[in-house]
């Protein structure tokens, strides 16, 4: 057995072979090791290997899935070692034959299929990127959807479009991996490298067109070599870590990157799109706006918010939806109540495909199906808009399947097909029969029963059954006597003798058992046999489902819109191809959410026009800290990005003119991972925009120059203003608190002044929160450090050195330093401690040694101390 071990594990040297062994999976030597630490399981041995201790750990088959996933999450893969055949079967072979084994499946982060490992409402894609000469391409698939894109990427622009995909693993050239380790930490992809053998685009091209069955791959679309390069590697991956069964994925879809709104991944960061600074769902966008009430709508939600659109045509088609599913409000709910029923269609076609699936699946697929055809009819006499009439098209034409599914499955089928018992009586003769007959048969036994009890007198005699002895008469040792003094006790063979009881059979149980045991096990082969069918009959129509599936998600998704927009009061932005950007009474969901479940201050809405007719819009926004710049600066981005994925805004008004790009330099976090520092950081984000920001391109910067000295600060903040303004020509937000910039105001002419008003009232400041015409007067910053609590020697000291160096400036500069050498040093000295006040008690305090006292001495000490006090 060690020898066979050996042999499999060498071709998987990567990777911890799970090695099945009866009942559990062992693990042995260093993978024993590893596993046994990552999985917090005990590390036994087992025999001698070279004369040393074999180490060993083990995890019960039945829960492997969980352990699957915890080494996962911590870097690892796992090679599934099956026995191929039955310990029976292996010695007919020969006495001495082992069981035959084979890795059955590698387990990689990109091609779980479990609905235990998977998050119900994200995707989980698996990635390749490919460099072909001057070419280079991104592929990526999501095994448990089916879904299969692929795009021309750029080198440098992989680091954007991983964090908009956020794949769980990467396939990469080996030896090509220079640069995207650093990528792909900071976004949490695992790299897997694959031989450049895999990577062949004229192999990978015969790979695709026998997996499509197509001549040509031109039916899809035309693709370059490093795109074909990419889609091959990708197959090659899958046929190589699912051992030759591959899933069943949709025919590639060609995208472009000019198609969607291109982020960044430190925008996204920022803007907290789909996870948040934190790294949680919670208090993201998508947690606030996501209403659906299926996984497959909730994962096209985060794509979409992922991937807004800048094609008006899909913008506008989107919010018709919307729009329609909010007047027909019953409707809507009746289609929602249907949704709410519908069971993840997706992820039981892929587990199907790749033969992990089980009754279950095939009652999934079956309940989709009653559901889908539930939304047809609610919808058949209505006028739907073309997105949702569409969709609703394809949720038809499954009666027979449907028809099918219903007349083979009852009604909550078990979950593994070995048990039987799934599908439903009246569907096939054969089966009925064998059931019958086994039936028959226990009753037949539940008969003999009473008919041994009365003949031997014994009434608590049972017929009972286990997987050792089969069926057998059990009796308790006192009455055994009894049985084997009663007529004909010859016919009552021993079995065995237990602590208490004494076990017997007769020929004729044994008869009888057989009989239900041949009949039970032609019942279960039948059952089998029928699995496989349905299977068939579902997979026949994959293509077909997984369209249903598609519709059933956009139904659900602008249903969800449409509950948002109406709970939340939101509006139909106006969308066009021009450079407009007007919202009035803009909110943020995410603080305005926060602030109604605090239940203290409402949110105040706020306007914002960067609409450009020529040139650039820019709003210079000044305040203090803590007015809400900030959140006025990302809620505008988010407005813009709610409306291209064609939800409704929250605003009172929303005119859009489609923006290209969107870029945000937000708060600062030093990188000390990259060893990076704040400023550098934020240098290198402005850098990316002012290289890259176009003029349809929304740009938000937040207190740049904040990490470096004054003027410098100061300086670059001006210059990027100057830059944004003359060359990028975009629409922008700029949150300063240099006053100084307010002056650009005047001189370009796309430059506002706009600022976040405050009240000053009795030596404190008031935030209102209101974004108005104009710049700030001041900063506050004094007032904001007494609100946080610093102490207030602190503050006196501040307000001192601030009216010096603001008499300084107004005087000039050269002045300045003069004035702040000459500040009283003490002026704002903190009041001095009072003095000490004699007392007994102190002065015995004094005097006590604690490390030479007893316990009873320091009693002692106490009530002296009481006195004294
Ligand atoms: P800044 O960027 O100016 O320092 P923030 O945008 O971080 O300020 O806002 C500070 C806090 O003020 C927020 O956490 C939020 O609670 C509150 N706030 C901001 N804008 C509004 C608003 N429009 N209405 C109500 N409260 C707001």
């Amino acid at each position: 057995m060690m020898a066979q071990y050996l042999e499999i594990k060498a071709e998987h040297q990567d990777a911890l072979l799970f090695y099945r062994m009866g009942d559990f999976y062992e693990m042995f030597f260093d993978d024993a090791v590893a596993a046994a630490e990552a999985l917090d399981i005990a590390l036994t041995k087992r025999g001698k290997h070279d004369g040393a201790d074999i180490p060993m750990c083990g995890v019960p088959v039945h829960a492997a899935e969980g352990y699957f996933l915890t080494l996962i999450r911590k870097g690892f893969r796992v090679a599934v070692c099956e026995q191929m055949e039955s310990p029976a079967e292996a010695k007919k072979r020969g006495s001495k034959s082992v069981v035959k084994r084979e890795v059955v499946r590698l387990v990689t982060p990109g091609t779980l299929t479990e609905d235990a490992l998977l998050e119900a409402r994200r995707h989980n894609f698996l990635a390749a990127f490919s460099e072909v000469r001057d070419q280079s391409a991104l592929a990526w698939a999501d095994i448990s959807t089916g879904a299969f894109h692929v795009m021309p990427l750029h080198r440098a622009r992989l680091g954007p479009e991983l964090a908009r995909l956020a794949p769980s693993e990467l396939i990469v050239t080996d030896g090509a991996t220079d640069g995207l380790h650093d990528i792909a930490n900071d976004l949490g992809v695992a790299l897997s490298p694959l031989g450049r053998a895999s990577f062949d685009s004229t192999a990978a091209e015969k790979r695709l067109c026998a997996l499509f069955s197509v001549g040509t791959l031109e039916a899809f679309g035309s693709f370059g070599r490093a795109e074909i390069s990419a889609m091959g590697a990708l197959i090659d991956y899958l046929e190589l870590t699912q051992k030759g069964r591959l899933p069943l994925l949709q025919t590639p879809v060609r995208e472009s990157e000019d198609r969607v709104v291109q982020i960044d991944a430190a925008t996204r960061r920022n803007l907290e799109l789909t996870r948040s600074l934190a790294g949680s769902r919670a208090g993201s966008l998508l947690a606030v706006i996501d209403r659906t009430v299926t996984p497959g709508g909730a994962r096209l939600l985060e794509q979409r918010l992922s991937s807004p659109s800048r094609n008006l045509d899909i913008l506008q088609s989107r919010l018709a939806a919307v729009d329609f599913a909010i007047e027909q409000d019953r409707l809507s709910g009746d289609l929602r109540a249907a949704l709410r029923k519908t069971p993840d269609l997706d992820r039981a076609l892929s587990r199907l495909s790749l033969d992990r699936g089980g009754p279950r699946d095939l009652a999934a697929v079956r309940n989709a199906l009653e559901q889908a055809a539930a939304i047809a009819r609610h919808c058949q006499a209505c006028e739907l808009p073309p997105l949702l009439a569409s969709a609703v098209s394809d949720l038809t034409g499954f009666d027979d399947l449907s028809a099918l599914l219903d007349a083979a499955l009852v009604a909550e089928p078990p979950l593994l097909t070995r048990d039987g018992g799934f599908v439903a009586a009246g569907y096939d003769p054969d089966l009925d029969e064998a059931r019958t007959l086994r039936d028959e048969g226990r009753s037949v036994i539940a008969g003999l029963q009473k008919r041994y009890a009365e003949h031997t007198g014994i009434a608590s005699l049972k017929i009972k059954h286990n997987n050792v002895l089969g069926y057998f008469i059990e009796t308790t040792s006192t009455h055994a006597e009894k049985m084997l003094s009663a007529p004909l006790s010859e016919s009552y063979i021993h079995r065995q003798t237990t602590a208490n009881q004494v076990r017997f059979t007769t020929v004729e149980l044994s008869e009888m058992e057989t009989k239900i045991l041949n009949a039970g096990n032609r019942a279960l082969e039948i059952e089998k046999r029928l699995y496989e069918g349905l299977r068939g009959s579902i997979l026949d129509q994959a293509a077909r489902l997984n369209g249903a599936a598609r519709a059933l998600a956009e139904l659900d998704l602008a249903a969800a819109l449409a509950d948002l927009a109406r709970a939340e009061n939101w509006c139909r932005p106006r969308v066009d191809s021009g450079r407009s950007f007007a919202i009035t009474g803009g909110r943020h969901p995410v603080v305005e959410q926060a602030l109604r479940q605090q239940g203290g201050d409402s949110f105040i809405a706020n306007d914002c026009d960067l609409t450009a007719t020529s040139g650039a819009a820019i709003w210079l926004l000044t305040g203090p800290n803590m007015a809400g710049k900030s959140t006025f600066l990302r809620q505008n981005a988010l407005i813009a990005l709610l409306a291209q994925i064609g939800s409704y805004v929250p605003a009172a008004s929303a005119h859009i003119g489609v923006i290209s790009q969107l870029f945000s330099r937000v708060g600062a976090s030093d990188d000390l991972a990259r060893g990076r520092s704040t400023f550098m950081v934020e240098m290198v984000e402005t850098a990316a925009i002012l290289n890259q920001a176009d003029d349809r391109a929304l740009v938000i910067l937040d207190e740049i120059g904040r990490g470096t000295a004054t003027y410098d600060g100061l300086s670059i903040a001006w210059a990027t203003l100057e830059h944004l303004h003359a060359s990028n020509q975009c629409r922008a937000l700029f949150a300063t608190h240099y006053h100084e910039l307010t002056a650009l105001a005047g001189k370009l002419p796309g430059v506002d002044n706009a600022t976040v008003a405050v009240k000053e009232w009795q030596g404190e400041v008031i935030f209102l929160h209101e974004v108005r015409k104009g710049a700030a007067d001041r900063s506050y910053g004094v007032q904001v450090a007494q609100l946080a609590g610093l102490p207030q020697s602190v503050l006196d000291r501040a307000r001192v050195v601030l009216k010096a160096l603001e008499e300084g400036e107004r005087e000039g500069g050269a002045t300045q330093k003069a004035l702040i050498d000459d500040l009283p040093l003490f002026s704002a000295a903190p009041p001095p401690l009072p003095a000490p006040v004699a007392s007994p008690a102190l002065d015995l305090l004094e005097s006590i040694h604690p490390d030479e006292l007893s316990p009873k001495a320091a009693l002692d000490l106490i009530y002296k101390l009481k006195e004294a006090a």
